[in-house]
């Protein structure tokens, strides 16, 4: 067994090697400084920000979103007495008493981690970055769509369909441009639980900047153990105009993140064409990273092709019975190998850098390793590899901790073990996948082990 430390840092094409180096050196340098920041850190300093960002973001997403207050203190409400109350009890009880974080749990990536990785937990940066931004100037491609008008068409479309609603494979049917609510709860009009500078995701993502990720309510999954289930299926959140949608990627473009990075974002796939469209006519200009469940449908996404830069699917789980149990998906494995096959037809396997290291263009599929075996790790990653490509890049996450409805259900009621993730390193090695992201190990995920 190689160190953990060298496992993803394959030789690099020697046609890439100059430019390669400068990015590896320049990544590694930003790993090894958060590395050490990380060790200084304290969880209880990590959990501290972790809330005034928190009770921040929620201070200005109620000034800036007055309209929808009604709402917000009802959803808020409901958190509050529901939702908050179990992750007192259980998970926060755990981190050593309670903290702002037990009203507004920061939302995480509903893979389990749809938002939050464990401050800067990635490591190593993948070994082939292909080529820096250049000559002429790299401009995503929403903005020649946007120029040429073909961008407000698709949406016009793509808004019209919500009238029967079969954005993802639930195929639910409803009208939901007049009032239909179909299994994600959500019906024309944008919903967003929080919109923010985040610097956890990858290191092409994050980069030194951070990512501007706007986070969706609802959500076309069911998981009984999603992370940020008071936005996902409690509905918290803001509804939104196009305009305000629009907006926000702005103020996060302005406040320097190096991409807008939607999260959860199927069920709102036509409003994100619209909104990106208007944003573009007022300067929006930086990549856009489509945070996925990867329970999509064909049509959608190639209604994004293009407009998309940065493809970031899951592929959760290799097994129909187990995704349809743990997170009420029907036929999740055709869906996702379907969604990935026509990613990967779109972008390929190159992962797209400036010269900074930061990712212009490309697909990084996220596997979240669960306990038991429940993910199909080694099949996932052996699919990936010989159907795909070994090349493709893939984010192997080790920070599954039990949320929601598996509190004390006998697989799911704990992290993962130490050698379970070791053993899915193993099944990333034995697939042949030569590009990646591990996370380091943290036992304690800012939660003490079940
Ligand atoms: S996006 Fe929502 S309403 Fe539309 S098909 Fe999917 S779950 Fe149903």
């Amino acid at each position: 067994m190689i160190p953990s430390s060298r496992r993803f840092n394959f030789p690099l094409p020697a046609s890439s090697v100059t430019i390669s180096q400068q990015i590896s050196e320049s990544a590694n340098q930003r790993i090894s400084e958060s590395a050490n920041q990380r060790i200084g850190e304290s969880a209880s300093q990590r959990i501290g920000e972790s809330a005034n960002q928190r009770v921040s973001e929620s201070a200005s997403q109620r000034i800036s979103e007055s309209a929808n207050q009604r709402i917000s203190e009802s959803a808020n409400q409901r958190i509050s007495e529901s939702a908050s109350q179990r992750i007192s009890e259980s998970a926060n009880q755990r981190i050593g008493g309670p903290t702002d974080s037990v009203k507004h749990p920061r939302p995480r990536r509903q893979t389990g981690p749809r938002i939050t990785h464990p401050a800067s937990s990635f490591q190593l940066p993948a070994s082939s970055p292909q080529h820096p931004a250049s000559d002429p100037p790299w401009e995503p491609g929403y903005r020649h769509l946007h120029c040429s008008g073909e961008l407000a068409e698709r949406a016009r479309v793509a808004l019209a369909a919500l009238a029967r609603c079969a954005l993802c494979p639930r195929g639910c049917g409803v009208d939901r441009l007049n009032g239909g609510r179909g299994a994600c709860g959500v019906g024309a009009d944008p919903v967003i639980a929080s919109w923010n500078v985040h610097p956890w995701e990858e290191p092409p993502i994050s980069g030194t900047r951070g990512s501007g990720t706007i986070f969706f309510s609802g959500c076309t999954g069911k998981c009984r153990f999603c992370q940020n289930y008071p936005i996902s299926q409690f509905g918290y959140g803001n509804r939104v105009s196009i305009e305000r949608f629009a907006e926000m990627m702005l103020e996060l473009q302005g406040r320097g993140c190096h991409n807008i990075n939607f999260v959860t974002p199927t069920h709102f796939a036509p409003q994100i064409l619209a909104a990106v469209d208007v944003a573009a006519a007022q300067g929006l200009h930086i990549p856009l990273v489509y945070n996925t469940s990867g329970y999509e449908t064909i049509p959608a996404l190639r209604r994004l092709e293009g407009v998309v830069d940065i493809w970031l699917p899951d592929a959760k789980y290799a097994d129909d019975a187990t995704a349809r149990r743990i997170s009420g998906f029907a036929g999740y494995v055709a869906h996702n190998r379907a969604a990935l096959r026509e990613i990967y037809r779109q972008v390929g396997d190159a992962l797209i850098l400036d010269a900074a290291g930061i990712a212009h263009r490309g697909m990084i599929i996220r596997h979240l390793v669960l306990p038991e075996g429940l993910a199909g790790t080694a099949e996932v990653l052996r699919w990936i590899a010989q159907t795909l490509s070994p090349r493709v890049h893939v984010s192997l996450m080790d920070q599954y901790f039990p949320a929601y409805k598996v509190l004390d259900d006998p697989a799911l009621g704990r992290k993962i073990r130490p050698e379970e993730y070791a053993a899915a390193l193993d099944a990333f090695e034995a697939a042949g996948l030569e590009n990646g992201w591990m996370q380091e190990y943290d036992e304690t995920c800012g939660l003490d082990q079940v």
